[in-house]
């Protein structure tokens, strides 16, 4: 059995990993597809010491990185069912897609999160030409320049808070006939001169010239008419949706389905850890889920040097 199974290999398993091969015990990863979300991305520029660097370079080093340790790294599997120790200390289960199971005294959750896309023509043929999910990274990307953000929720307004700060004009988009954001995140966007709000759109499709945005359709719900805005970007901000439906009843999941985590990483399993986008952590960034992932691992350590092995 490993002492630590990390389940994941974006930025907060990977870290995990490394941080808990450093403590010399027999560690492991498992991943569907070992660097996550970052192989979609297009520029990182804020993880701090490194000024710029892009997606698949960061994975890759990602990888290297785990790789100078000796971590028993299994790409392409994907996890399926988690069993809890059956007593105190005891080895917790971990069955495979594939059908092999995994027995480890302690596991660190880290399968990240994916952004509800609104499947409209032209979102996935712009995604990184104009279409975003992230306001945080890609915000700088349209100073001077006019965007519109799709979603009246909270991530919707304060997206488009941010971005008013930034960017020349903000369109904010929403589906339902009022915004669903706090009351007083709805009061600040109001009163913001260069964002105008539209509710009762349903956004139709994302318009290019072939290599960016150059605007977006939507159709007035209460009319029935389509319109069409002029635009460089478009921020989706529609749901993050963590990817913990195999782990419904085993581990304390919140509504929104992010696994419930404390100050230490720790679970409501016993032995079992999460770091990263997929639990409750406030902010979805690749330096939050690194430092996650450290403190996981930590957390994971601390728990097998208090319990003796089975
Ligand atoms: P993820 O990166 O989502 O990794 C999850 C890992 O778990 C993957 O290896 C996945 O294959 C695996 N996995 C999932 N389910 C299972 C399972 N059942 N069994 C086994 N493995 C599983 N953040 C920034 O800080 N700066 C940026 O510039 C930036 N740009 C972004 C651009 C895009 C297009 C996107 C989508 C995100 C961007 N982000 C950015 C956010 C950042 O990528 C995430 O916050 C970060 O990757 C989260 O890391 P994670 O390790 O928690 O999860």
């Amino acid at each position: 059995p490993f002492d630590v199974l990390v389940v994941g290999g974006g930025p907060a398993g990977a870290t995990a990993a490394i941080y808990a091969s450093r403590k010399g015990i027999r560690t492991g990863v498992l991943a569907e597809r070992f660097g996550g979300q970052v192989l979609d991305t297009m520029a990182i520029e804020n993880f701090s010491s490194v000024p710029y660097t892009e997606g698949p370079k960061f994975a890759a080093e990602l990888e290297n990185h785990v790789r100078q340790y000796d971590v028993d790294i299994m790409n392409v599997q994907k996890a399926s069912k988690l069993t809890p120790a059956p007593t105190e200390g005891g080895l917790v289960e971990v069955e495979l897609e594939s059908g092999a199971r995994l027995l480890s005294r302690s596991v660190v959750l880290a399968t990240g999160a994916r952004w509800r896309a609104m499947n409209v023509p032209g979102e996935q043929e712009y995604r990184n030409k104009g279409v975003t999910y992230c306001p945080h990274c890609d915000g700088p990307l349209f100073k001077g320049k006019r965007v519109a953000v799709i979603g009246g929720g909270n991530s919707g307004v304060e997206a488009a808070i941010d971005l008013a700060g930034v960017v020349a004009h903000v369109t904010l988009i929403e589906f339902d006939s009022v915004l669903r954001a706090d009351e007083v995140l709805q009061r600040k966007l109001r009163s913001l001169p260069n964002v105008d709000i539209i509710v009762s759109a349903l956004t139709t499709e994302v318009l290019g010239d072939g290599s960016k945005v150059t605007g977006l359709t939507y159709t007035d719900r209460t009319t029935d008419e389509s319109r069409t805005l002029e635009l460089d970007g478009v921020f989706v901000q529609i749901g993050l949706l963590p990817n913990t439906e195999w782990l419904t009843g085993t581990v304390e999941l919140s509504p929104r389905g992010e696994i419930v985590v404390d100050d230490h990483g720790r679970t409501s399993v016993p032995g079992v850890f999460a770091a990263g986008d997929c639990t409750t952590v406030p902010y979805k960034q690749i330096i939050v889920s690194a430092g996650a992932g450290a403190t996981a691992a930590l957390g994971a350590f601390d728990h097998l040097i208090r319990t003796s092995a089975p």
